[in-house]
């Protein structure tokens, strides 16, 4: 699911966003912080899959977290 092209060190890792087509949820970014505090970056990514999924009558491939997905079939009340 994630690709990462190594280039640079991190490079590759920062610019896949693993962004939602849907919601427009995408990956956000902090610290990792040791017991020495030694503070490194990291990013918490989302639950983001690649699906087919049917927009107006017709079938389209998407980048959908898992949270629209559900959304996706669930029944108007
Ligand atoms: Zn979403």
């Amino acid at each position: 699911m994630i690709v990462f092209v190594a280039q640079d060190g991190m490079e590759g890792l920062w610019s896949c966003l693993m962004k939602c087509d849907i919601c427009g949820k995408q990956a956000h970014y902090g610290h990792s912080v040791s017991h020495s505090k030694q503070h490194t970056q990291r990013r918490w990514l989302h639950n983001v899959h690649r699906s087919t999924i049917i927009i107006n009558g017709k079938k389209k491939k998407v980048n959908i977290c898992t949270r629209c997905l559900r959304t996706q079939y669930k029944e108007a009340r």
